[in-house]
């Protein structure tokens, strides 16, 4: 019973089977398979083979069947066993042959291994898990052991290398064979490092991951990235080396080609002029090259991460800022042309922001380039104001054409109401209330002719008689009426300049120009102020033609008159010299004085300049030829007293009627004889007619058949002694050079009072 006990307690199952019947079961395997001993030997031998897994039925019975018949030596099985609640478990079996009450029996003595399978299994799952992965990811597994010097691989691993466990012989290579088969024999020494280092090494955790070059089975030459972890004996030798490969040909390959072509824009950006940056998406700095940092006073790789706000002025920053937002909002690439100052000196530059995107498509950043167009810009700038000043000068000299026209037919129409007003007040006797009414018309019509001699002045069609004359005297003897025209609150203030020499004008015209000027200092001094004349000389080379389209190079006398009143902004400046400009109310200007004083210089050869700025004042400088010749006498002055003629012949010739008419009237009341003609052939046929003397030609100047030159030039065949006098509205180049009288022609402007005319034909009578 000693032992009974014992086998009843073992740890190990014990069952002994005779005739397919349990004879005995210890309780062990009873609890294991949730019966009690007694129940399990009451089962019937179809019952007992309900207790084993249905896979494992035929060889647990046949094994079983075969101890019985004949082989006596021991057997050791594994299978798997149902518990009565159908749970699987797995057993080791030894099975022997006794002597169980006489007979023949099988002991099976059983030991259970469920927890070991599990791990197996779990293990064998693992691994073909592991194998999965290894393939998927492309990886070559392999072992190096150190004993046996030999690597292990798998299949993935020669694939990597483009050949086959069959083709290279096996799954196992020695090392040495390994690097003759696969290794790059430069890279030789890197894989030898590692091997001894992995060898070497006291640490049990000692991983590595390194890249070298191979060799392909087909001869190309490849990269691979390898990883490798080492195992250690108890004594902390390695003993194996374990790892896996990944073919990183292509990566390779795609970095060098990346590190090329960077290595080739490289040198483009570096080399080029321009300056080239980039920025992310929130404008801050990623790169640029070595122009564009040398502008910054940085190196370009102290760059990234910088902001505009970092080198330059905030406002400029912001600007910029708002720029890149734009590009980076819109998407859009755009030009922008600006100023620049990198090292203090301003610059005009263009610059092009263009979008950097991804891939997809998204905007990342923006690449910035700029260069510098100072000169472009410079050219441009002169060439618009070349350009705005030939556009002014054209329409000065269109608006000229146009006025002058219209005053030559104006004054025509005026020396007619004028001179019939005159008769007509002659006729009324002084208290005859017509008289008032008369002298209206007169005297409205005389002020007419102020206005259509200034429009004549400025169209330069006015007639005048230049004389040499000193700038300084001239001035001078000025000042005291130009004193009285602009009050006694504003200083008028004399500079005479040492002047080179005399200039040819008519003196009334500078008259003009002085008073004009002054007029208009006046008006913009509002209370107190001061009014500057001076004199002097300039020299006009052609560098500053080339900026002022209307000036020629030259030596020139600078007649310069200045105010410090309310000054004028560009607007106005543009158009002060156009007749009819005014900025002052009704009634008040008429647009006519500085275009008078343009005409009036015109006319002389030269020019004009103006440098006013709002509330600062403003300054006329006006340049005038020299003059080489000497300064002429004064003229004479006309005696007004004698002016009855004594019955003298005078012959009138002039192409409108109602003048024509006017003349004569006139000059019968002056007891003059008059023969009229109204075209110059008419005029040479009273000649031929007329039997006495001639001793006047009165002639227009501009006539349809020929000139009143010539006209005078035929009739002094006639009559030798003929005197005449000439009378035009303008000139027009045809009686002089720009209406510049030959010196000693006696000539009237038209519209003449009555006056004026019996004066003049005196005048031309005595001479
Ligand atoms: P007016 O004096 O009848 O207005 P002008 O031809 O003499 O005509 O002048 C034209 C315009 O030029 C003036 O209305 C005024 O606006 C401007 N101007 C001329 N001279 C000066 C000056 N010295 N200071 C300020 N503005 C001036
Ligand atoms: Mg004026």
């Amino acid at each position: 019973m000693k032992y009974r006990s014992l086998v009843d307690l073992s740890l190990l199952g014990i069952i002994i089977v005779q005739d397919g019947c349990i004879r005995y079961a210890n309780r062990m395997i009873a609890e294991k398979g949730g019966y009690s001993t007694d129940e399990l030997m009451t089962l019937s031998p179809a019952e007992v083979v309900q207790l084993i897994h249905p896979e494992d039925r035929e060889i647990v019975w046949n094994r079983m069947l075969s101890r019985l018949s004949g082989k006596q030596e021991p057997a050791r099985n594994e299978c798997r066993l149902l518990a009565k609640d159908g749970t699987v478990y797995w057993v080791d079996v030894h099975t022997n042959i006794i002597e169980y009450s006489g007979r023949p029996a099988v002991q099976m003595c059983i030991v259970d291994i469920t927890e070991r399978k599990l791990a197996e299994e779990a293990l064998r799952h693992s691994e073909a898990q592991l194998s999965n992965a290894m393939n998927i990811a492309k990886l070559g597994y392999w072992e190096y052991d150190v004993v046996e010097n030999m690597f292990n691989f798998n299949d993935h691993f020669y694939a990597i290398f483009r050949t086959s466990a069959e083709k290279v012989g096996g799954y196992k290579l020695s090392p040495d064979r390994y690097a003759e088969l696969f290794l790059h024999p430069d890279d030789m020494p890197i894989v030898a490092d590692e091997v001894k280092k992995a060898l070497e090494t006291t640490d049990p955790h000692y991983s590595r991951q390194f890249e070298h070059r191979i060799i392909y089975a087909d001869g190309q030459a490849g990269y691979i990235s390898v990883r490798f972890f080492v195992v250690k004996d108890n004594q902390g030798r390695t003993i194996k080396t374990y790892g896996a490969n990944q073919d990183i040909t292509e990566r390779k390959q795609r970095e060098e080609a990346l590190r090329e072509s960077e290595s080739k824009y490289r040198t483009l950006v570096e080399n080029i002029p321009q300056r080239i940056f980039t920025k992310d998406k929130d404008s801050v700095y990623l790169s640029c090259n070595e122009n564009f940092a040398r502008d910054i006073a940085i190196t370009p790789d102290q760059l990234a991460g910088k902001t505009d706000y970092d080198f330059f002025p905030r406002k400029l920053a912001d600007k910029y800022r708002a720029d890149d937002s734009r590009i980076l909002e819109t998407g859009q690439t755009e030009a922008i042309e600006e100023k620049y100052s990198p090292a203090g000196q301003e610059i005009w530059i263009q610059t092009i922001k263009t979008p950097i995107r991804q891939e997809d498509g998204r905007i990342v950043g923006l690449l910035g380039v700029f260069w510098d167009i100072t000169a472009r810009k410079r050219a441009e700038v002169e060439r618009e104001k070349l350009q705005a000043q030939l556009n002014q000068a054209q329409k000065m000299e269109a608006v000229g054409r146009l006025a002058g026209g219209v005053a030559h037919d104006y004054n025509n129409i005026l020396s007619v109401i004028i001179g019939y007003s005159e008769l007509a007040m002659d006729k009324v006797l002084a208290e005859d209330p017509l008289r008032k009414d008369l002298n209206e018309i007169h005297s409205a019509a005389n002020r007419s002719k102020d206005i259509t001699r200034q429009l004549l002045a400025f169209a330069r069609k006015g007639t005048i008689a230049p004389e040499v004359m000193d700038l300084n005297s001239t001035v001078k003897n000025m000042l005291n009426i130009l004193r009285k025209l602009i009050g006694e609150d504003i200083d008028l203030v004399w500079h005479p300049g040492k002047v080179p020499g005399p200039v040819l004008m008519d003196p009334s015209q500078l008259d003009q120009i002085l008073v004009n000027l002054c007029i208009n200092a006046r008006d913009a001094i509002t209370d107190i102020g001061r009014i500057t004349i001076e004199t002097g000389t300039a020299t006009i080379d052609a560098d500053y033609c080339a900026e002022h389209a209307e000036f020629i190079p030259g030596e020139f006398v600078l007649l310069g008159v200045s105010d410090d009143g309310c000054g004028m902004d560009r607007d106005t400046v543009e158009h002060i010299f156009e007749p009819f400009f005014t900025t002052k109310g009704v009634g008040k200007g008429t647009g006519l004085g500085l275009s008078t004083v343009y005409g009036i210089i015109k006319q002389n050869n030269g020019f004009i300049n103006v440098y006013s700025e709002p509330n600062r004042g403003t300054t006329f400088r006006i340049y005038l030829p020299r003059h080489s010749g000497d300064i002429s006498e004064k003229p004479r002055t006309i005696d007004e007293q004698i002016v009855n003629g004594g019955g003298e012949t005078v012959l009138v010739v002039e192409d409108e009627i109602a003048i024509l008419k006017l003349t004569g009237r006139i000059l019968s009341r002056y007891s003059y004889n008059v023969l009229l003609a109204q075209s110059p052939s008419e005029a040479l046929k009273v000649a031929q007619a007329h039997s006495g003397k001639i001793s006047l030609l009165i002639t227009d100047v501009v006539m349809p058949e020929m000139n009143g030159r010539e006209l005078a030039n035929r009739l002094k065949i006639l009559y030798p002694e003929i005197k005449c006098l000439f009378m035009s509205g303008y000139t027009a180049n045809v009686i002089a050079h720009r209406g510049v009288l030959d010196e000693g022609i006696a000539f009237i402007q038209k519209p003449f009072s009555t006056k004026d005319l019996a004066v003049k034909v005196r005048e031309a009578l005595e001479k």
